[in-house]
């Protein structure tokens, strides 16, 4: 498994203090912690050849099966440690599976930012949502600098202009209390992405 901060699945938080309208609220983060291991020791101690479906799982667990572990659940396959096939199967991805998936992300908006790549207009936006992106599925600072850089030049964004910044890394090191605030990507990726689809 790689580094991995079990946060609250609705207000993202890893210690006791959520979000005023957290739907968790009042839930002490040990619990919120164990409704995630209690998932995942089922689920790595699944072979390679053993089916497990979300129904096995929830019998399987320690303790009772509830609404923590569901959002548990769900937030495991939002970020694609955990993968579902069509029938329902459950299977939790390798540690290198995992970290070459989320560095391309698959799905919206990220994923379009991740292949056509910011244009001037977006920029502020699509870089936030990359940082904050690889933040969520847990790169440490290092890999999200690199994976960020990598995508800046590899996407043409960089070559688009529109920086003030002398290179890539100066321009994400400039961002980095995007990566220490935890912030979520979805609404910054849905503005850049409307912006590139404009202009598309
Ligand atoms: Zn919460």
């Amino acid at each position: 498994m790689p580094r991995f901060s079990y946060p609250c699945p609705d207000c993202r938080t890893t210690n006791s203090l959520h979000e005023l309208d957290c739907r968790f609220e009042g839930m002490a983060w040990p619990t919120i912690e164990k409704a995630y291991t209690d998932c995942l020791a089922v689920l790595s101690a699944t072979g390679p050849d053993d089916t497990l479906t979300e129904s096995t799982l929830r019998e399987s667990i320690h303790g009772e099966w509830g609404e923590l572990h569901k959002a548990a659940l769900e937030t495991l396959k939002a970020i694609s440690r955990v993968e579902q096939d069509d029938d329902g199967t459950l299977r939790l991805l390798t540690a290198a599976e995992y970290k070459e998936l989320v560095s391309e992300p698959t799905i919206e908006p990220m994923r379009t930012i991740y292949e056509y790549g910011s244009i001037p207009g977006c920029h502020d936006h699509a870089v936030f949502a990359m940082i904050a992106w690889y933040e969520m599925v847990d790169l440490s600072w290092a890999e999200t600098k690199a994976n960020v850089c990598e995508w800046l030049r590899e996407s043409g964004t960089w070559d688009r202009g529109g920086f003030e910044e002398s290179s890539p890394e100066t321009l994400v090191e400039s961002k980095r209390h995007v990566y220490d605030a935890g912030y979520g990507w979805k609404q910054a990726g849905n503005e850049a992405k409307a912006v590139i689809d404009r202009h598309r």
